[in-house]
């Protein structure tokens, strides 16, 4: 920049220097590089912007992120209280109400008429990831408070049928037979003895000779004798339409005969290998109606519920065993 300046004086008829004094100098020199300064700045603020974000977008965008990672796992665990609802419903329909003679819930009854998608459509101004999740959210959560309104009302049912029924369910056989850990499941298997496939009528607990069974509900003993290959048997009639038997007994307690009354938990007899068995063990069976029904369902008095589960498994994965 030139230092010298010069203006034209018409009454000297030439061109004279512009004197300033050094403070107009220094305020004028300043004043540019502020101008300059404050133009630059400007312009890379301005750009920053535009590709990174204000520094408030910048917040923004990092709340953003981490309300979509919140997002995420809430679905994950809005899915397993899901299946856990699932699980607990099959269950109260599996054993709870088919034991007390109800009717089961069907599966579209419990979900009962979840909304459709487009409820949710306030949603769709959202990213893509945003508002599936806050619909799929929104849309489960609702059902999933409708699964368990259903349930509790169930239970509340189950309850009064229970409170109104106790003499009833006191026939009931609801507990296990013999301490002992579960050897073979009701249904198809092959037989440890005659190897092939058949059906399997009871349940087959681990038990030593001379172990103490009991009664599983009240009752009138129907038989208590010798039956082929079942060896020395104990038949109970728990009225309601309920016979329960144990077989392959060593003995039978002192006064146990047919037409004895016998209550839940009473000592009828003790465990054995008579009939045709590969070893000691109970076989125990329940019959509803005259028809042989899986015991599992009636166990659960008597049975945590992963024991539940690793019983039904077995059953259903021709678990093997070593007896009749
Ligand atoms: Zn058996």
């Amino acid at each position: 920049m030139s230092d010298n300046y010069y203006y034209f004086d018409k009454n000297a008829c030439e061109f004279k220097k512009v004197e300033y004094n050094p403070t107009d100098r220094v305020i004028h020199t300043i004043s540019l590089w502020l101008l300059t300064g404050l133009v630059i700045s400007g312009i890379i603020i301005t750009s920053l912007s535009t590709v990174v974000g204000t520094p408030a977008e910048i917040a923004l965008k990092a709340e953003n992120r981490e309300l979509l990672t919140q997002m995420r796992s809430s679905k994950d665990a809005i899915s397993k209280l899901n299946l856990q609802i699932e699980s607990i419903a099959e269950r109260d329909n599996e054993i709870y109400r088919s034991v007390l003679g109800m009717e089961p819930i069907a599966y579209d009854e419990r979900l009962a008429g979840a909304g459709g998608a487009d409820i949710y459509n306030r949603f769709d101004n959202y990213s893509n990831e945003a508002s599936e999740l806050l619909k799929w959210s929104a849309a489960n959560l609702e059902t999933l408070e409708r699964r368990v309104g259903i349930q509790r009302l169930s239970l509340d049912e189950i309850k009064s049928i229970y409170n109104n029924n106790q003499q009833r369910l006191s026939h009931l056989p609801v507990m296990r037979p013999v301490d002992g850990m579960i050897l073979s499941n009701y249904g198809m298997r092959m037989h440890p003895v005659l190897k092939m496939r058949l059906m399997h009528e009871g349940m087959d607990f681990r038990a030593n000779i001379g172990t103490p069974v009991f009664a599983t509900g009240n009752g009138t003993i129907r038989f208590a004798g010798n039956r082929g290959t079942l060896g020395l048997l104990i038949e109970i009639d728990h009225s309601h339409g309920y016979i329960t038997r144990y077989a392959h007994l060593s003995k039978l307690e002192t006064g146990i005969r047919s037409g004895t009354k016998v209550n839940r938990g009473d000592l009828i007899g003790y465990s054995g290998n008579s009939g045709r068995v590969s070893g000691p063990h109970l076989h125990y069976e329940i019959l509803k109606n005259g028809r042989s029904v899986d015991p599992i369902q009636y166990l659960f008095t008597d049975i945590t519920p992963q024991e539940y589960l690793l019983y039904k498994r077995m059953s259903e994965e021709d678990y093997y065993a070593d007896a009749e």
